[in-house]
């Protein structure tokens, strides 16, 4: 027997999931396909991966329903300070400071727990009317008027496919669509830290030879009243070293970059390492088919934006499908492709420039970033669209 749907989404990670469900909220027939199992609803551990979450993307959480079913509290960013170093010195006097009473009463983003949103999203798609199969693989064949999903011994038909597959989209290969990779020969060690001193709710991008670190508050647990997750980056082998060390040692080459700034810490839950790389899609779309979140894009996580981006492609196509009759028609694709490429790209190159003006040891070149952030510092109008670029307005 065959069943119909209007749009089919192939991958359940933060972007398909959340599309799903709002896609299901406005009243779309949809199937979603994961090849992992969407684990029961659970909380594991504390493990330290968390998201940045723009304020601009809270609108889309809160009509998939998944604002609400967080589990753990987003920590709100309220300030974000900017500043350059050197290991084992303390960060230039010269910094920028960002504080969201600038721009308004809304704190600039959050910081969600990663273990949160899958919580949120199981907790969602098990009360909604989104069909589920995962694990579960899709085959997938598209013509001019439809898309045929199969999915073990069933099979659906579909007006759109949705990939949102991450980076390895195998509906993306399928299609033909060719990726651009910008290695960065950098690799991010992420944990947690469990520290003395309260953040305030600042978030922090420290900008290093090797690569930034960033230091991104998060709401305390009972076990660590204060805790703030940790993105390190470095050359790949460093990383690698950092990776290996027992917790003290690693505490200790933060350390030597973050000087006292936290009080005294240690390390909590899990470390993780991923080699880091930026990538696009030279085309958003081909027949009956659009490429969202991670299959579309990759960029430097610098400034905590490649989940905004995801978010923002899923509004993008929620917006425009609200329109369409048609939700897979060639104009319909080619508009959201006319409205998110652009933006995705100058996101993608905006942090791979800031990523390569930073990553310099070059004293001249330090010199005039140095200043250059301390002119910023002084020029209010100029901050202020940084803040709401950073807000996602
Ligand atoms: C070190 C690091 C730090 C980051 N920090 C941040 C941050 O602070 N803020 C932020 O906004 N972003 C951040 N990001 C980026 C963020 O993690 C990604 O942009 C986000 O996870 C993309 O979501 P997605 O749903 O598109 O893809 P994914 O999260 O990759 O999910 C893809 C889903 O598809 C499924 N899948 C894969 N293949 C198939 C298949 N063949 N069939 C069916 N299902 C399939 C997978 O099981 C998975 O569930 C960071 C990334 C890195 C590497």
């Amino acid at each position: 027997m065959t069943n119909s749907c209007d749009i089919a989404v192939v991958g359940a990670g933060p972007v398909g999931g959340t599309l799903a469900l709002a896609l299901a909220a406005r009243g779309r027939k949809v199937l979603l396909v994961d090849k992992a199992g969407l684990k029961p609803m659970e909380h594991p551990d504390f493990d330290g991966r968390a998201y940045a979450i723009a304020h601009g993307c809270q609108p889309l959480l809160r009509e998939a329903g998944l604002w609400e079913r967080l589990p753990f509290a987003p920590c709100p960013i309220k300030d974000i300070d900017v500043t350059d170093g050197k290991p084992g010195r303390a960060p230039s006097p010269l910094r920028l400071h960002f504080d969201h009473k600038a721009v308004g009463d809304d704190p600039f983003g959050w910081i969600i727990e990663a273990r949160s949103v899958r919580v949120a999203l199981n907790a969602a798609l098990a009360q909604s009317s989104v069909i589920v199969r995962a694990p579960a693989e899709a085959e997938v064949a598209r013509n001019e008027a439809e898309a045929v999903v199969r999915v073990g011994s069933e099979t659906f038909t579909a007006k759109l496919v949705v990939a949102a597959e991450g980076r390895q989209s195998p509906l993306r290969e399928q299609a033909g669509i060719g990726i651009t990779r910008l290695p960065y020969k950098q690799t991010a060690v992420i944990f947690a830290l469990a520290h003395e001193r309260p953040h305030n709710n600042v978030a922090l991008e420290h900008f290093l030879p090797a690569g930034p670190l960033a230091v991104l508050p998060m709401t305390g647990t009972a076990e660590h009243p204060n805790v703030s997750a940790i993105v390190f980056t470095e050359s790949d082998a460093n990383a690698k070293l950092l990776y290996g060390m027992d917790d003290a040692a690693l505490a200790g080459q933060v350390h030597a970059r973050l000087g006292d700034r936290l009080g005294g810490f240690t390390l909590a839950g899990r470390r993780w390492i991923y080699p880091l790389q930026a990538m696009y899609a030279q085309r958003y779309f081909d027949t009956r088919l659009a490429l969202a979140g991670d299959a579309a894009h990759g960029v430097h996580p610098i400034a905590g934006q490649g989940l905004n981006l995801g978010l923002r492609d899923a509004a993008a196509l929620l917006e425009l499908l609200a329109a369409a009759e048609d939700p897979g028609a060639d104009s319909v694709l080619r508009a959201y492709q006319a409205r998110q490429r652009p933006i995705n790209m100058a996101m993608l190159l905006g942090m791979d420039a800031l990523d390569r003006l930073f990553s310099t040891n070059f004293p001249p070149v330090r010199l005039a970033r140095d200043l250059g952030l301390a002119a910023v510092e002084r020029m209010p109008r100029l901050k202020r669209r940084f803040m709401l670029a950073a807000m996602g307005r």
